[in-house]
């Protein structure tokens, strides 16, 4: 029915991208985004970041407000949550009794941060959501000692503010290193001197047992080894689980994530997805899920070409930003099966890039308080223009010179 309107489930990243994607597309009929929270799309990196700190305001969160989604006619309806899809039908189910037809529909509903057994004690946390970032905040005005479960981006940023604020502050991480799951080994040892340098007690290969209370209240942290971390405040930041019921009710094919193809398609031909609620399948037959920001507007951008029955698929090489104390890493492509690195720069002053290679070609680069390196291997990544580890390593070789000298315009 060309009369009903694009519905896109989830007002958060990717469901705002998609609906400015749609208009830019040229989609003329009604756009409707629906959003469980009680605010207009937001940035949610802040939150553990600049916002968290108190460096940027509520306004500088807001993606856009009412007038500029007025300009694009695209509807917002705050505080809806989409109870139930009904693929037959075409229609979407709220909590309150109400239906919506869709012509096109589109998932953008994230995802959740995982929890363990016994966190609904007074004194323990996720950070997700604005609303968790305003209830830490409140709870760190009165801490003095905060437990990290999870050595991962988002623990380990909160772990910077919350010693930038004057915190005792212990991060407990299961692996014998920090954010492994993202990073290189090397990386890993330089943020742990970071967080060492600046008073954190890291705690590696140590699981949680449980947690200690005292009339409610959290007190402290058990691990397995029997010892224990005393703690008036914990936040746990231990990954994410995608928001996929809907899908999986609705019958739509979900792996870790809604399945969608570079399209953005699902297994319902007009059911659509991206971003973190998403799994994309790969030439090989794996699943790839990225929790980014770049993500999200790819996958947004690619969807709504989609619909638009257009090809648009996201093939840029994946990039990604954490900010701890003064340092700004940016990674770019990937250390997973890397062979051999080159460093540029200065590691010990956090100041420096590692480029990694499998075999003789660039797979990734990660990068500290180095943006210009950062953005020359996006463009190396994307374009395939080579490099060897000798010119990575050469302060003094410029990488743009690369692009001329490929004929690919600086
Ligand atoms: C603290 C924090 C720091 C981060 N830092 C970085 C960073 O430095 N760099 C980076 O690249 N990425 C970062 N990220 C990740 C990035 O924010 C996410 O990848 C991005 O927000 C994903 O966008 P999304 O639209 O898929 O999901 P979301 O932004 O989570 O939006 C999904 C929305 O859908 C809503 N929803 C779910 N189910 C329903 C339903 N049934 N009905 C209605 N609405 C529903 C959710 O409540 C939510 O509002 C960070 C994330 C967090 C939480």
């Amino acid at each position: 029915m060309r009369n009903h309107p694009i519905v896109i489930i989830g007002a958060g990243q990717a469901g705002l991208q998609t609906a400015e994607a749609l208009r830019a597309e040229g989609w003329q009929g009604d756009l409707i985004l629906l959003g469980d929270e009680p605010y207009a799309p937001y940035h949610r990196p802040p939150l553990s970041k600049a916002y968290l700190l108190g460096e940027s305001t509520v306004e500088q969160l807001t993606m856009r407000g009412p007038e500029a989604l007025e300009r694009k006619a695209i509807t917002l309806r705050k505080s809806s949550r989409v109870m139930r899809i009904d693929p037959a039908e075409k229609t979407l189910h709220f909590s309150h009794g109400s239906s919506l037809p869709y012509h096109r529909l589109v998932l953008a509903t994230g995802a959740r941060a995982r929890q363990l057994p016994g966190a609904d004690l007074h004194g323990v946390f996720q950070l997700r959501t604005l609303e968790d970032c305003t209830r830490i905040s409140e709870a760190m005005a009165t801490a003095h000692n905060i437990a990290v479960i999870g050595g991962g981006f988002i623990g380990l940023e909160f772990a910077a503010v919350a010693r930038k604020k004057g915190k005792s502050v212990t991060v407990i991480e299961a692996a014998n290193r920090l954010m492994a799951r993202a990073v290189s080994a090397e990386v890993s040892e330089i943020y742990a001197r970071l967080h060492t340098e600046q008073g954190v007690v890291l705690r590696l290969g140590s699981s949680v047992a449980g947690f200690t209370s005292t009339g409610g209240k959290v007190s402290g942290v058990t691990l397995s080894d029997g010892s224990s971390v005393s703690a008036d405040l914990i936040v746990m930041g231990i990954g994410i689980l995608p928001n996929q019921e809907l899908a999986e009710a609705a019958g739509i094919s979900c792996a870790s994530g809604v399945i969608i193809d570079s399209g953005g398609r699902t297994s319902d031909p007009f059911i659509f997805a991206c971003g973190d609620c998403t799994a994309t399948r790969l030439e090989n037959g794996d699943f790839r899920r990225l929790e980014s920001v770049q993500n999200a507007i790819e996958q947004a951008k690619s969807c709504a070409a989609s619909i638009m029955n257009r090809e648009r698929p996201f093939t840029a090489a994946p990039w990604f930003w954490s900010d701890q104390y003064d340092v700004k890493l940016q990674m770019v492509g990937t250390s997973r099966g890397h062979e051999r690195t080159a460093i540029r720069g200065d590691t010990t002053a956090y100041k420096c890039s590692i480029f990694y290679f499998a075999g003789e070609q660039l797979i990734g680069i990660d990068s500290l308080n180095r943006p210009q390196d950062h953005m020359a291997g996006r463009r190396l990544l994307d374009q395939r223009v080579a490099v060897t580890p000798q010119q990575a390593a050469d302060e003094s070789f410029l990488l743009n010179q690369l692009f001329q000298r490929d004929g690919v315009s600086a």
